[in-house]
């Protein structure tokens, strides 16, 4: 087993010494009153910076013509570094991005899981979290969803978090313009509150990849990016201790740590790797004391964010049910 332990700067409560498990109250952070409406998008000093640099470039060269060459120079620069930017999962250059749960988390931490439902992993998964009373947040894909909707609905009633992972999670996701972005993160919205009953407060780009046109998107849709601090690559990965090996070492209150329960890879008796990695990972965090939260439980008491102003008016769903507009009450 790796050592567990806690990078500078982060405030880690004083664990408490005994773990309840009735009724998932180890999980909670508190009920959620929180909900995230339709927001207005303010760019980032870095998008500030190209817009500001685009004018500059075009100014110059209206003033002198043969300065051409190095306005457009300074032009590509600027797009090959929002680029890398957004090849950059954990980067917060492009708009607000959570690679760990905020301050008010304490000694939380997140499971989160990608890709599903999964109609053989999915289930699996949720009996191994069941033993742990944990709760974990998955980042659902829509078509997915519409294949296996008694997956999301299990997720759902056990007491989980179903979240917008995209439509299709196609693989040139991050080089869509604004208006298929949208398409493909609202489809997701609708398919995935129509099923589960709640409308997805947090949006991970597949692959983690993205470019500045997300997060617009995202303001307009009421939703959160969200990556996170640690991952085991259990979709490549065939071995599930070098897997456990890479979330565990370091492990830390306010962690938000990746597997899968869609694309799984399966070691040598086929057997999914998030299979073997699940219990060493939730018993790892039971014996270091820390607490599983889903993301939007840990959204309560979150100061508001940075990139985005609040609206008050919360986006409206095309087809989704009335009542699937409400929040959950987040009490795990
Ligand atoms: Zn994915």
């Amino acid at each position: 087993m790796p050592p567990l332990g806690r990078p500078g700067g982060r405030h880690h409560e004083a664990p408490p010494r005994s773990l309840s498990f009735a009724g998932g109250i180890m999980n909670s952070i508190s009920p959620i009153g929180t909900a995230i409406g339709a927001r207005r998008w303010k760019p980032t000093p870095v998008i500030s910076g190209t817009i500001a640099l685009h004018a500059g470039a075009a100014a110059a060269v209206a003033a002198q013509h043969a300065w051409w060459p190095w306005a457009a120079g300074s032009v590509v620069a600027s797009h090959l570094a929002l680029t890398a930017a957004g090849l950059w999962p954990r980067s917060t250059l492009l708009g607000p991005n959570w690679t760990a749960l905020p301050a008010s988390a304490g000694n939380r931490i997140a499971l989160t899981i990608d890709d599903g439902p999964d109609p053989d992993v999915t289930p699996r998964v949720l009996d191994l979290l069941d033993r742990y009373d944990a709760r974990a947040t998955f980042f659902c894909i829509g078509d997915a969803a519409r294949r296996y909707p008694h997956c999301v609905e299990a997720i759902a009633a056990r007491g989980h978090a179903v979240e917008n992972h995209s439509q299709r999670h196609r693989h040139h996701f991050s080089l869509q313009g604004p208006r298929a972005l949208r398409r493909e993160i609202e489809a997701a919205q609708n398919t995935l509150t129509e099923i589960s009953g709640v409308r997805p407060l947090f949006f991970r780009a597949p692959a983690g990849l993205r470019n500045p046109f997300l997060e617009p998107v995202l303001c307009a849709l009421g939703l959160q990016l969200a990556s996170w601090t640690r991952r085991g690559f259990d979709t490549r990965n065939r071995d599930a201790e070098a897997v456990s090996r890479r979330l565990l070492a370091g492990l830390a209150a306010r962690d938000i740590l990746l597997l899968h329960d869609g694309h799984a890879a399966r070691d040598a008796q086929g057997k999914p790797i998030v299979l073997e990695v699940l219990p060493t990972v939730l018993k790892a965090a039971h014996d270091a004391q820390l607490r599983w939260t889903t993301l939007r439980a840990a959204l309560d008491s979150r100061p508001p964010s940075p990139g985005c102003t609040t609206l008050t008016q919360a986006p409206k769903l095309a087809g989704a049910p009335a009542e699937a507009n409400r929040q959950p009450d987040g009490t795990q």
